[in-house]
């Protein structure tokens, strides 16, 4: 910047000297405090957040309005698994390009905090460079992904002159590539996964910083697989043999068809339903029988306040939708598929709390994992 104001200075003295010079350069200081309608101011904190509008900021004048609605489409479509954003600007005025990402990344907050899955796409066009930054909420292995981006598509498309399709396809890609990377079957297949150690870049040490948090796909994987040692040990429990407690000799369990005789009206309602399963077990000898209720895990049905029985469903219907700001109205209505209960009622939504939301200061951070690209 001082350079190009020198230059101005100079050719000004020459052509106009005196006062014309002083004039021009308080008009470009008054310029450059508002950083939207200048490509010269290029720091970090100088570049505008254009959310919610749009998910991307260029100050070069490169694209068209045609492609910054594309990649805000491509960043609709990753809003699901992570927030995209991407910034083109003509210089990072000789700062290192991946941490002057990395500090545009943490001021933006991309993501929320508890996902933090934030991807950054900057070009920076007369330095010729670009950087794909992302949060800390990414597995280890992400740059295999975000490299494969900067150097098949981003580079790719800046070397071939092409810009416009750097930015738009290198957006896109990192939509379908990047954000849902290590989350779907598909997404990880398509890019394969390698070793963590291997992965260390020893040139650059703040890439693949997130060691030691556990992604959302392993918890997931974990609840998932505790869900299912309890519905096994549930299983073994319900079916393990009983005994008679006059004749202390085992007892049968009765087919679904005799079950219901000694079911009330109201526990075959429920066992139709699936909100409760009945076992009836009989002994062979002396004809004592044993009821044993089990309770479905998962079923929308609970409590009926009026005739007792696991048989009320209960409705939900939004009548106005919660914010950051206000909380909303619901409206409930209970009805009970065995007797004749019915009641509607409404009930306040709270607030979102800021950390859940999109954007703001409880936001995702990174520590500057990424990929680095020069053409
Ligand atoms: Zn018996
Ligand atoms: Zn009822």
């Amino acid at each position: 910047m001082p350079r190009i104001t020198r230059r101005f200075h100079s050719i000004c003295r020459q052509k106009f000297g005196g006062i014309l010079p002083v004039i021009i350069l308080l008009l470009l200081g008054l310029l450059m405090t508002d950083s939207t309608s200048t490509a010269l101011a290029e720091a970090p904190q100088s570049i505008p957040d254009p959310r919610p509008a749009h998910h991307v900021v260029d100050l070069t004048g490169t694209l068209a309005p045609n492609d910054v609605a594309a990649i805000d489409a491509s960043a609709r479509r990753a809003s699901a698994h992570g927030e995209l954003m991407v910034v083109v600007v003509q210089s990072t005025d000789g700062k290192n390009p991946r941490e002057w990402t990395t500090r545009l990344f943490n001021q933006f907050a991309l993501d929320t905090r508890r996902r933090n899955r934030g991807v950054l796409l900057m070009a920076a066009l007369a330095d010729r460079k670009a950087e794909i930054v992302v949060g800390n909420g990414f597995p280890a292995g992400i740059t295999t992904a975000t490299d494969a981006v900067m150097n098949g598509v981003v580079v790719h498309h800046f070397k071939a002159g092409n810009p416009r399709n750097a930015l738009l396809q290198g957006a896109q890609s990192i939509a379908d590539r990047v954000v849902p990377w290590g989350l779907t079957a598909q997404a990880s297949s398509s890019i394969p996964a390698i070793p963590r150690d291997e992965h260390a870049d020893p040139e650059n040490p703040v890439s693949g910083t997130p060691g030691n948090e556990h992604p959302i796909a392993v918890w997931m994987a974990r609840l998932g697989a505790f869900g299912c040692l309890g519905v096994a040990l549930r299983q073994i429990l319900r079916r393990r043999p009983r005994k008679c407690s006059r004749c202390k000799v085992p007892m049968g369990r009765l087919c679904e068809q005799e079950e219901d005789k000694h079911l009330e009206p109201g526990e075959v309602k429920e066992e139709q339903i699936g909100s409760v399963n009945y076992d009836i077990w009989s002994c062979p000898s002396c004809g004592e029988t044993l009821k044993t209720r089990w309770g479905a895990i998962f079923t929308h049905y609970s409590k009926c306040g009026t005739c007792r029985y696991r048989t009320l469903r209960t409705n939900s219907r939004t009548i106005t939708p919660a914010t950051e700001y206000s909380t909303g109205l619901a409206e409930l209505t209970e009805s009970c598929s065995l007797c004749s209960h019915k009641r509607t009622y409404q009930r306040i939504i709270p607030r979102v709390s800021p950390s859940s939301s999109s954007s703001g200061s409880g936001g995702g951070s990174s520590s500057g994992g990424g990929s680095s690209g020069s053409w």
